[in-house]
């Protein structure tokens, strides 16, 4: 009875750690089952009185669950030589080979208001992969966590199960990879590896990258296609809602909704002081509560940013081996916690928008209404409106006494085009976005 005794061992595998099954129970051969009861060859003499000792109840539980009856345990030992159910030479994967980043944990990670459903959701998944929610879909602002969270649900997989093979990327290197692939042609074998057979577990970090790179699209799409079918998990992060990325194709819109869409917010107060706090015990450091509080009401929208403000205070510390007070912490921090609250201008806007297309502030300003021009502006407007607190007539006053109209006219183009999957914006947006978030 075969099946039988498979059904048996996948539960029994639900209910011990992955390295206890992978040690005492693979190696057990099930020679026969039937009513007079379980015949099993074991390899070793040793191994029979510590498997009886540590699991035989575990089994005979298991066994009467799925026999409705008690059976009776026989054991033999194997000939040497017939050796079918020793475990294979099994290395566990190792957290680099994964592309995981080991400080990043559960552990590690501070739970609050803002991100514990996040949290609850990556656990769920790290618990029960391709089982709790699939695709986990993570979305959020830079600095909330995102990619920390990522490399728990990996790290945790592989200590929990570590037969499960866990992959992390980017967007950016799976884009690479795929680009690649597709100019040598000869790779295709160990991208296929890579992403589909010779992975159980694939997390994607910042999959907005995917917007308007319509070959990796289509490679996304069978991969995500062949993993989920298997059942594997898929996890990704992104910093938006799937159907807001942009020139996404609609079917990996809507597979990025089947599984589960979770968001993280901003953290709140107490949990900003308690990031601080496990931040700074991590570094030995200690953090007296009216420093934690004025940094944590200071810098608000950026988990990074606050870790940053910690390792500046630290190397100020050392520096000067002052104690660490609250005068010195604003002596010390004084530009960060203005910047912190300070948001992106106008002023920042138009430069950094003319940079980027290599045009002048003062064209954007200008009556020019050649496309090299009139595009540029329109993506100022757009990110004006997105990133600063200025009003539509406000901006059409900054931007060359032009009518609020326009400016609205503007903004809208702009988020048309966006949608639309012939357009190459997506791309200018992007970028821009993380110049803007940086
Ligand atoms: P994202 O990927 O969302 O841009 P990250 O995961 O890179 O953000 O987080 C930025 C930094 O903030 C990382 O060093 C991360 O460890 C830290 N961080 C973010 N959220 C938390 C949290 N809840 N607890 C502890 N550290 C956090
Ligand atoms: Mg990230």
């Amino acid at each position: 009875m075969p099946g039988l005794w498979s059904r048996v061992l996948e539960d029994i595998r639900g209910q011990v750690r992955t390295d206890a099954y992978n040690t005492w129970f693979r190696p057990l051969v099930c020679a026969a089952l039937d009513s007079d009861g379980l015949r099993l060859q074991v390899p070793e003499d040793f191994y029979l009185s510590w498997f009886q000792d540590n699991f035989e109840t575990l089994l005979r539980e298991t066994l009467e669950r799925h026999l409705g009856l008690q059976p009776e345990l026989r054991y033999e030992r194997r000939a040497s030589g017939a050796s079918p159910g020793l475990p294979e030479v099994f290395v566990p994967q190792s957290a680099r080979d994964a592309g995981l980043e080991t400080a990043y944990t559960f552990d590690s990670f501070v739970v609050g208001d803002s991100n514990k459903f996040a949290q609850a959701a990556a656990q769920g998944v790290a618990h029960k992969p391709g089982e709790a929610y699939n695709p986990l879909f993570i979305y959020g602002n830079v600095g909330l966590g995102k990619t920390h969270l990522l490399h728990a649900i990996g790290n945790e997989i592989l200590r929990a199960h570590d037969d499960r093979r866990v992959r992390y990327v980017t967007c950016e290197t799976f884009v690479n990879d795929v680009v690649q692939m597709l100019a040598t042609g000869r790779q295709a074998d160990s991208f296929r590896a890579l992403y589909r057979d010779s992975c159980d577990v694939l997390l994607v970090d910042d999959i907005q990258f995917l917007g308007g790179k319509g070959k990796s699209q289509i490679e996304f799409f069978n991969v995500f296609n062949a993993l989920y079918g298997t059942r594997k998990q898929i996890v990704l992060s992104c910093d938006r809602y799937p159907r807001d990325i942009p020139n996404l194709e609609q079917r990996l819109q809507s597979r990025f909704q089947w599984g589960l869409v979770v968001d993280i917010e901003q953290p709140d107060l107490e949990t900003r002081v308690a990031i601080l706090q496990r931040k700074a015990a991590k570094k030995g450091m200690e953090l007296p509560s009216e420093v934690a509080m004025l940094i944590a009401t200071h810098i608000k929208a950026n988990v990074r940013e606050l870790e940053g403000s910690l390792t500046r205070l630290h190397a100020y510390l050392e520096l000067t081996g002052a104690p660490l007070t609250v005068e010195m912490a604003r002596l010390a921090l004084g530009t960060l916690l203005a910047e912190g609250n300070q948001r992106v201008t106008v002023e920042r806007v138009m430069q950094t928008v003319a940079n980027y297309y290599n045009v002048s502030p003062k064209d954007l300003m200008g009556p020019s209404r050649k496309r090299a021009v009139a595009t540029p502006r329109h993506v100022a407007m757009y990110f004006c409106k997105k990133l600063t607190d200025a009003s539509y007539p406000a901006l059409g006053e900054r931007f060359g006494k032009r009518d609020h109209s326009t400016v609205v006219a503007a903004v809208q183009k702009v988020e048309r085009l966006l949608r639309d999957p012939r357009s190459d914006l997506a791309t200018d947006v992007n970028r821009l976005t993380e110049v803007f978030e940086q």
